[in-house]
């Protein structure tokens, strides 16, 4: 049988990602990745076409080689930026005939769901059932081979996301010549990162990026609230060169090298030195100096995050927090959220070889949300070797 293989588009801040992968076991096995650092986008939203466009096209490239696989079909995730939340119900008659569900069922009553939701400036991006019910009795997560006589009804969620956003990110990603397979918000794809026991409990996955830092929040199996901050790994950085009065460029590197997040746990040895903007000496500077001036910001995106989800009646996080995106490669970062919350705090990166860090976490999970719809619809048989 033929390899089936899925490929997922970044389109971030900060960078392009694209990861080349196939369902293995439970899970996803990376077969190559591609990055590119891009001025194209900026909060996550498409803000210099043709830059945008030459770094996927770029992007792709790179996976290409990388994974020795010809790419023109994408996945494509898009930001969780005015993006909305809300769930539906609908149902599919039998009329009294006993029927085997398959994913053809399960497909009408999604697209049922897509189709009624009223259009307004807001598209729906994805629709997952929260749980179906076979013939108004017994409820389920997936029906697939089960006989109802009646109905088979769905409770499902639906993302929407701005239109403006999306269409511009389907344009560009069209010129690169590319076609698009499916659009999924990274609001779908976080749950990829939970385990069994923290999608049940309730838990946020937080992941702060170059612009944004997006927030989602999982209970009882599926998708409840997500939203996004902008406060990110650039309001760091900025903050870095006005407290040392040097560029952009060399606060990053110090950051990225140096940087840590936790103050009372950075060291006083840890020492470089950084350009002045203003005269020809370099200063000094501590990991620890560095950790004064990047904990405020860590701590300010956090806590505007806490603010957002009390604020929407989300107080009792049982199954924790999972910190993930690039800006989570920062020393500490895990240690300063452990100090504001009692909840379990964990850094998410990918364990997939080629593929281990917190940058890669949304390309991956849109793999992982491409599978679990093919699975649901019964789109694909996969041939594991
Ligand atoms: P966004 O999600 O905001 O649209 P993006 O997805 O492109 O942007 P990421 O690639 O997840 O962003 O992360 C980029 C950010 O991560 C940058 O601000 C970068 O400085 C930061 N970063 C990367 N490595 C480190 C590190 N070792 N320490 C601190 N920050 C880091
Ligand atoms: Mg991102």
């Amino acid at each position: 049988m033929k390899e089936h293989y899925y490929v997922a588009l970044d389109i971030g801040s900060s960078s392009v990602k694209v990861v080349v992968g196939e369902k293995f076991h439970n899970g996803v096995n990376v077969i190559g990745t591609g990055q590119t650092f891009t001025d194209g986008v900026s909060k996550g939203m498409i803000n210099d076409f043709d830059q945008a466009k030459n770094a996927i096209t770029d992007t792709i490239k790179k996976a290409k080689i990388a994974s020795g696989v010809d790419i023109d079909e994408v996945f494509v995730k898009i930001p969780i930026a005015d993006t909305h939340i809300h769930f539906t119900e609908d149902a599919i008659r039998f009329g009294g005939e006993a029927t085997e569900i398959t994913g053809e069922h399960i497909e009408e009553l999604l697209e049922n769901v897509r189709m009624n939701d009223p259009a307004g400036q807001h598209e729906t991006v994805s629709v997952y059932p929260v749980s179906f019910v076979v013939d108004s009795l017994h409820e389920v997560n997936d029906p697939k081979e089960m006989i109802a006589e009646e109905s088979l009804a769905v409770k499902a969620g639906v993302v929407s996301a701005n239109r403006t956003l999306l269409i511009n990110i389907v344009k560009c990603v069209e010129a690169a010549g590319l076609t698009i397979l499916d659009v999924y918000s990274d609001a779908v794809n976080y749950q990829h990162v939970l385990t069994d026991a923290e999608i049940e409990l309730g838990a946020v996955v937080i992941d702060m990026g170059l612009d944004i830092t997006q927030f989602a929040y999982y209970e009882r199996g599926s998708l409840k609230y997500a939203n996004s901050v902008g406060i990110a790994g650039r309001d760091i950085t900025l903050d870095l060169v006005d407290e040392f009065n040097t560029s952009y460029d060399e606060a990053d590197q110090a950051k990225e090298q140096y940087g840590h997040a936790f103050f009372d746990l950075a060291s006083d040895d840890e020492k470089m030195m950084l350009a002045q903007n203003d005269s020809g000496k370099p200063a000094e500077v501590t990991s620890k100096d560095l950790a004064d001036v990047i904990e405020l910001v860590v701590e300010d995106a956090f806590m505007a995050v806490f603010e957002d989800l009390a604020k929407n009646g989300i107080n009792n996080v049982q199954g924790g927090f999972v910190l993930t995106g690039g800006s989570a490669n920062i020393r500490g970062i895990k240690e300063l959220m452990q100090d504001l919350v009692a909840e379990k705090v964990r850094v998410h990166i990918p364990n997939q070889m080629g593929a281990r860090k917190p940058e890669f976490t949304s390309a991956i999970s849109v793999l992982s949300s491409g599978i679990m719809f093919d699975e649901l619809l019964e789109y694909v048989t996969i041939d594991n070797h």
